[in-house]
């Protein structure tokens, strides 16, 4: 697909409007393992996906065809729960299951969509407990996009969420290895892979635009999701947006050893999702256990 790509200028469209870039560490500490909480309970039902190897990040292809678009579950969606207030155990450091982060996402993202967000764990209180520690409850791989920010988006704080993001939410060894890293020494139990509308990376892959330097990299992980989601009915970028999603979700499942032996001890759930930038709405795509699909 390289060599078909048309060389001009429109790939740089996803770039413009930012004017400071921020690279920060989303949180490894090597002393951390030891002070780590204990295992979540375990979620209900993890499905057996078991292919003899692990795809190798973004070079490798997708174990089993993802479709493109999933119907999205009109209750997997923040608005099908009214906004409720952040629980006062949100400031503790608890074990979760997975089905519960999940849960705690949606209704963080409930009230950020009715404008009354909570705020929670942002205290100086909360800052210094956090100094001993972290504990989050979901790993949230996003784009780099500066209006899709999962703190806000999700109504979490300091200490909740393990966040990881590049442009186009792709995967890569160094994304992988960090989810290891939350999933095996931080124990957290869900995993969110968040697509949004309109996403600038996406559209430069779909427009097969040039992309000079190291954005090449970025627009190329890209192609697989555009090839899944070329022939779909509807909006290319939307479709190749919910494809992405999908399909790092897909292959995070098997990725072995850390991710795949989680799933498969139902310790780890991987749930794709789109965000919608005028709304705030978090849409639920996928999700790697089936138990979760009632939400
Ligand atoms: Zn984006």
């Amino acid at each position: 697909m390289q060599n078909q790509i048309k060389r001009n200028r429109i790939s740089f469209r996803w770039l413009k409007g930012s004017t400071i870039a921020v690279l920060i560490c989303s949180g490894y500490s090597p002393s951390q393992a030891e002070d780590a909480k204990p295992a979540p309970a375990a979620p209900a039902v993890v499905p057996a996906v078991a292919p003899a190897t692990a795809p190798a990040a973004a070079a490798a292809p997708v174990p089993a065809p993802v479709p493109a678009v999933a119907p999205p579950a009109a209750a997997a969606t923040a608005t099908a729960a009214p906004p409720a207030a952040a629980p006062a155990s949100e400031a503790k450091d608890v074990s979760l299951t997975a089905d519960q982060a999940l849960q705690r996402l949606i209704a963080g993202n409930a009230r950020y969509v009715a404008g009354s967000p909570t705020h929670p764990n942002q205290t100086p209180q909360r800052r210094a407990e956090l100094a001993k520690g972290q504990s989050p409850f979901a790993i949230v791989l996003t784009c780099s996009d500066s209006r899709v920010a999962p703190e806000l988006f999700l109504d979490q704080g300091l200490g909740d969420l393990f966040v990881i993001r590049n442009a186009g939410n792709i995967l890569d060894d160094h994304v992988i290895g960090s989810m290891e890293y939350a999933v095996e020494h931080l124990h957290v139990p869900l995993v969110l892979v968040v697509g949004h509308e309109k996403c600038g990376a996406v559209s430069a892959a779909v427009a097969g635009g040039e992309a000079p330097g190291h954005i090449r990299s970025v627009v190329d992980a890209l192609e697989p999701a555009v090839e899944l989601a070329k022939n779909m009915p509807g909006d290319k970028v939307d479709n190749a947006v919910r494809a992405n999603a999908q399909r790092g979700a897909e292959i995070l499942t098997h990725v072995e050893p850390f991710l795949k032996e989680a799933i498969s001890h139902a310790k780890l759930v991987v749930v794709a999702a789109r965000y919608e930038l005028a709304t705030g709405r978090l849409e639920i795509l996928k999700e790697s256990t089936p138990s979760l699909s009632k939400h």
